[in-house]
């Protein structure tokens, strides 16, 4: 049995999440569960410039919401010492070196390499610059970029999702970790934070599979090859014309897709096993959902994010829910009481969305407006309704007793029923309505006749 895993999900607080990055945190988050380790939520805030609080606070709002409790939460931007003091381990490792090329130059090189049909890789021309160099650049007021120096080896892991899998490390540029400013790119910290908080297991999206190689590089030289963790990266989630989702594509985040009525539960569902080798189905539970994430079923092909099945998914994933899962929800609709659990049951097949419920109270317990098609027949039947107490069966019964006097069957029978009772075309079993919608509504809903088809003579 493996150790308990300890996992982190490390969003850029730049915008609110949304079902890609999902996907991400929820594959971390289960993992932690299905096998008893720990769940770290950090926030990649680095970048002064585009972080917000405001976005931190409300993406722990959504991954609440999807019911993702982190065990611990911090922010890279109180742990800046703790840079500084990795990047000077490099320098003094020979590791860290300083570079004054602008991003135009930077450029102008990189189309000269591709002219001649080389790879756009850095030729590390800053690394045969002398002291004077340097101190001339400083006296110009250039201040340098820092690039982490790579060994020219094949970088190779097991990765979780992809095999084995390599990288030659010479066919990439050394990384900057580092930005004039003094402030640092995500790759750096990352890796800090990683051995600091012992992560076990970094599952993330396939984009970061070039990082590995070199974060296995950084790992290695600030803890030693023992520090490197198990990766496991994950294919990306791709709207439905296949292009990447954004946190700039607002329909998809958490957020917009809580707002348009989807269960959290469904989400998780359709987020987790959408391009994976398992079908993508309701689940009762994230429990059940972790029991069935196996990160080995996660596909090399793109996923692509179908708002339609999404919504499908979430109707099911209404369908099969107990009361005690919808208890509070339903409670704070005002739906409590001695039959709210009856209700629950009897209404829950024929929801789309959650809020459907309140429609369905008022059909039990509210006022409707009756659509009175055949006033005889219903006067017939009014005249016919059992005595109280009414249960699962009342239903049968009174329709037996009706069919007997009007000779009435099937739908000539019972639709004119469901119309006068509900209101409407459709709906739950009437079997199971009907004691809900008890005797004293069902008779004056039979009896109420619509003034606009019936005008008073
Ligand atoms: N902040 C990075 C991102 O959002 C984290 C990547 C990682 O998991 O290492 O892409």
């Amino acid at each position: 049995m493996m150790s308990p895993p300890i996992v982190r999900f490390a969003p850029s607080p730049t915008g609110r999440i949304h079902i890609g990055n999902a996907r991400t945190a929820l594959m971390n988050f289960l993992f932690a569960r299905k096998h008893h380790g720990q769940f770290i939520l950090r926030f990649d805030d680095t970048d002064v410039e585009r972080s917000r609080e405001e976005y931190a606070q409300a993406i722990e709002v959504d991954l609440a919401w999807l019911g993702i409790q982190p065990d611990l939460t911090f922010r890279q931007s109180q742990r800046v010492p703790f840079y500084h003091a990795a990047a000077e381990m490099l320098r003094a490792a020979d590791r860290l070196y300083p570079c004054y090329e602008t991003a135009e130059e930077l450029e102008r090189r990189r189309k000269r390499q591709q002219a001649r049909g080389l790879p756009p890789v850095y030729d590390r021309a800053a690394l045969a610059l002398t002291a004077e160099d340097h101190a001339r650049f400083e006296a110009e007021g250039r201040r340098p970029h820092w690039r982490f120096r790579l060994d020219h080896h094949i970088a190779r892991w097991n990765d979780l999702v992809r095999g084995e899998s390599h990288i030659d490390c010479a066919s990439l540029s050394d990384p900057v970790l580092l930005r004039e400013d003094g402030s640092y790119l995500y790759t750096l910290p990352s890796v800090v934070d990683d051995i600091e908080f012992r992560v076990s297991h970094i599952i993330r999206g396939e984009d970061h599979v070039t990082n590995t190689a070199v974060q296995i590089q950084l790992f290695e030289a600030l803890a030693g090859p023992g520090a490197v963790p198990t990766f496991g990266h994950h294919n990306l989630l791709t709207s439905a014309t296949g292009e990447g989702l954004s946190k700039r594509s607002g329909a998809l985040s958490i957020a917009a897709l809580r707002d348009s009525g989807i269960e959290a539960l469904a989400l998780a569902a359709f987020a987790v096993l959408t391009g994976t080798s398992d079908s993508v189905h309701p689940v009762p539970s994230l429990e059940a959902l972790a029991a069935v994430l196996d990160l080995a079923h996660v596909s090399r092909n793109q996923a692509r994010f179908d708002p339609a099945e999404l919504a499908g998914i979430s109707a099911r994933t209404l369908h099969q829910l107990p009361y005690e899962a919808v208890r509070e929800r339903l409670v704070a609709h005002d739906i409590s009481g001695h039959k709210a659990e009856a209700f629950w049951l009897a209404v829950r097949g024929n929801l789309t969305v959650f809020l459907d419920v309140v429609d369905w109270w008022r059909v039990v317990e509210g006022e409707i407006a009756p659509i009175v098609e055949d006033p005889e027949f219903l006067d017939v039947a009014g005249a016919l309704l059992p005595e109280e107490p009414w249960d699962g069966d009342t239903w049968a019964q009174w329709t037996a007793a009706l069919k007997t006097r009007t000779s009435r069957k099937g739908k000539a029978l019972f639709h004119p029923l469901r119309l006068a009772l509900t209101g409407r075309e459709e709906g739950p079993e009437l079997a199971a309505l009907l004691p809900l919608i008890g005797r004293i509504n069902s008779e004056a809903r039979l009896s109420a006749r619509d003034a606009s088809a019936h005008p008073a003579p």
